[in-house]
C-alpha cells in the first residue's frame, strides 16, 4: 500500500525495451489478495491495466494477516483442522471467482508450522485440485516459505503438489521476490522437481491468455 498501480504499470512498460535488446521479455503480473465478497471490486481494480497475468492469493483469514511473524502466536488460538477448513474453502472461492490466471502459494497458511496431520489435508488439496481444473486456472511452485520463513517448505507441499500434478493441473514456478536480488530465486531447484515429477510444460501467460511452454532443463546442478 505503499506505491501506485499506475506507476508500478508505467515502470514496468517502460523497462520492455531494455530487457529486450537483452533477450528478456517482461510481462506485466500483479498478486493481488482476495477477500471473500471483494469480487466486483477487485474486478474493476483489475480491469485498469491489461496484464499478462493476476495472480490471486489468500494471505488472511477472519481479517489476521497469518504471515505476519508478530501475529504468529494467534495460531494457538484456534483448532488447526477448522483453520484450515475455512483456509481452503477461501482459497476455492478465490479460485472460482474467475479473476485470476493462477491462484499463489495454495498453503501458505502452513507458514510458523502449524499444520495438523497432512492426511487429514488430502480432501482438501483434492478439492483445490478439482476447482482449479474445472475452471481451467494454473498454480504455481513457490519458493518463498522455503527462503524466507520458519516452515522452509515450497508452496505446495510434495503431497499437495503430487495431487495436483495427478489432476493435470497447470504449473508454473515463482520466486515470491520481495526484492530485485531475489529474482528468480530457487527456480532451478523447482524446475528439476516438475521435471522429476514427470511434468514437461510450464504455464506462461501473455495478455491473460496461457501459453505452455516445454520445460528446459538448462541450470546445472
Ligand atoms: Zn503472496
Amino acid at each position: 500500500m505503499t506505491e501506485s498501480m499506475h506507476d508500478f504499470v508505467k515502470a514496468i512498460n517502460e523497462a520492455k525495451p531494455r530487457w529486450s535488446a537483452e533477450g528478456v521479455t517482461l510481462r506485466l503480473g500483479m498478486e493481488a489478495d482476495y477477500f471473500p465478497g471483494s469480487e466486483q471490486m477487485l474486478k474493476e481494480l483489475v480491469g485498469i491495466y491489461e496484464w499478462d497475468y493476476v495472480i490471486g492469493s489468500v494471505h488472511y483469514i477472519y481479517g489476521w494477516g497469518f504471515d505476519n511473524p508478530d501475529t504468529q502466536d494467534h495460531f494457538e488460538n484456534y483448532n488447526l483442522e477448522n483453520l484450515y477448513r475455512d483456509f481452503f474453502m477461501m482459497v476455492e472461492k478465490a479460485i472460482r471467482s474467475n479473476i485470476f490466471q493462477f491462484v499463489a502459494h495454495l498453503d501458505n497458511l502452513k507458514v510458523f508450522n502449524y499444520r495438523p496431520d497432512e492426511r487429514l489435508l488430502l480432501p482438501y488439496y483434492e478439492n483445490i485440485a478439482k476447482a482449479l481444473v474445472e475452471t481451467d486456472t494454473a498454480t504455481e511452485i513457490n519458493a518463498g516459505l522455503y527462503y524466507r520463513y520458519p516452515v522452509q517448505e515450497m508452496c505446495p507441499s510434495p503431497t499437495f503438489l503430487d495431487v495436483l500434478i495427478k489432476a493435470g493441473v497447470p504449473l508454473t514456478t515463482s520466486s515470491d521476490s520481495h526484492f530485485p536480488d531475489d529474482i528468480g530465486a530457487f527456480i532451478d531447484v523447482n524446475t528439476r522437481t516438475l521435471l522429476e515429477k514427470g511434468v514437461t510444460e510450464i504455464a506462461t501467460f501473455q495478455k491473460k491468455k496461457r501459453i505452455m511452454k516445454p520445460i528446459k532443463d538448462s541450470h546445472p546442478f
